[in-house]
């Protein structure tokens, strides 16, 4: 049977696809886009002709037996979302289990993330980190998710229109959280805004956000790892060597 690409796409600069992502696309039978005509500016882009067929939230389950079919029949497919890696808090996974469970190829491509992107762009602590995803709707719920994992670096991915309500239910649980927002990765105006809490609620509040954005979270709660047995009996044998 033929192959299944997830195939990450850029998350704004155009000029982030890598050449394999090219090759495959250029190479493919048949792309399932999450948004056939947002695809299309990126195949545009890069003057590639592919016959498209929409594979989105609402329809993903239904399309499943038709792209099996294909598959089995031995076309090579491809899958995007609007940006990014697919699957990412985007479509994609139940398909990616029904192919792997009956043994047919997927091959993922690495490529453009949002979220790794803007970790690794805020100089927070990379290590260990949780990915979110998008946060739940209630205030109870993000409370909860929230207050899951206090040691460790976490991020989640936020719209234009929930960020300043997301930035007060951080602040009710700790107003001087230190964070950074990344907004418009990648596009004309990218920026870092790194602050605490309040400040960050603050700053949104007074200037209404447009873009995109990853929120992420610095730990609340540092082990401090006390020296092992070992390492004090190595320290009082120096100090008593040294007089
Ligand atoms: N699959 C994508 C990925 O791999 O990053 C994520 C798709 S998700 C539906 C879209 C969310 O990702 C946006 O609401 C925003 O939080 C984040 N995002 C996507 N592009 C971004 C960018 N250029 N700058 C900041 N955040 C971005």
């Amino acid at each position: 049977s033929g192959t299944l690409f997830l195939i990450p796409t850029p998350i704004g600069n155009l000029d982030d696809l890598t050449f394999r992502a090219l090759k495959i696309l250029k190479q493919v039978d048949l792309l399932l886009c999450e948004d056939t005509r947002h695809t299309q500016i990126l195949l545009d882009h890069y003057e590639i002709q592919v016959p498209k067929l929409s594979f989105h939230e609402h329809n993903s389950h239904r399309r499943i037996p038709e792209v099996v079919e294909k598959l089995k029949s031995g076309l090579n497919l491809g899958l995007v979302s609007d940006a990014g890696m697919p699957v990412i808090s985007d479509p994609g996974v139940d398909l990616v289990q029904y192919l792997r469970k009956r043994e047919i190829p997927v091959v993922a491509l690495p490529g453009a993330n949002a979220a790794l992107t803007a970790l690794v762009g805020s100089g927070m602590i990379a290590l260990p980190y949780v990915f979110l995803g998008f946060l739940p709707r209630t205030i109870k719920e993000i409370k909860e998710v929230l207050n899951k994992t206090p040691q460790m670096t976490t991020l989640f991915y936020e719209s234009p229109y929930r960020i300043v309500k997301t930035l007060e239910i951080i602040s009710q649980i700790d107003e001087n959280w230190e964070l950074c927002i990344a907004r418009e990765l990648t596009k004309i105006h990218e920026e870092y805004f790194e602050g605490r809490a309040f400040e960050a609620l603050e700053h949104f509040k007074q200037f209404p956000p447009k873009g995109e954005f990853v929120v992420i979270l610095t730990p609340r709660i540092i082990e401090i790892v006390a020296p092992s047995e070992e390492k004090w009996q190595e320290e009082i044998t120096l100090a008593i060597e040294a007089g």
